[in-house]
């Protein structure tokens, strides 16, 4: 598994992929395979990206794995700063 920096401003991204089988009927009829979770950051001037899954990132950090229950519904998109204070 991709390992995931923890001092940049990652995105989260849950989104569905094709897996190009043409007998595939999950892909013909919708939009294909998951939702997964996909993060998305920059590394100097590159995108990088890493699967994640289906758990959502919020418990990647530190809490258990209980929330895969969890019906989540497709586009969410978090914006997670680290190591930037908040101004107010
Ligand atoms: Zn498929």
């Amino acid at each position: 598994m991709t390992e995931l920096p923890d001092d940049q401003h990652i995105t989260y991204q849950l989104q569905y992929r094709k897996c190009g089988k043409t007998s595939c009927s999950t892909c013909r009829k919708g939009q294909g395979h998951g939702p997964y979770w996909y993060a998305y950051w920059r590394e100097g001037s590159r995108l990088r990206s890493g699967y994640i899954g289906k758990i959502s990132p919020t418990g990647v950090n530190n809490a258990p794995s209980s929330e895969e229950g969890q019906a989540t519904i497709a586009p969410i998109v978090i914006h997670k700063r680290v190591g930037e204070a908040a101004l107010v």
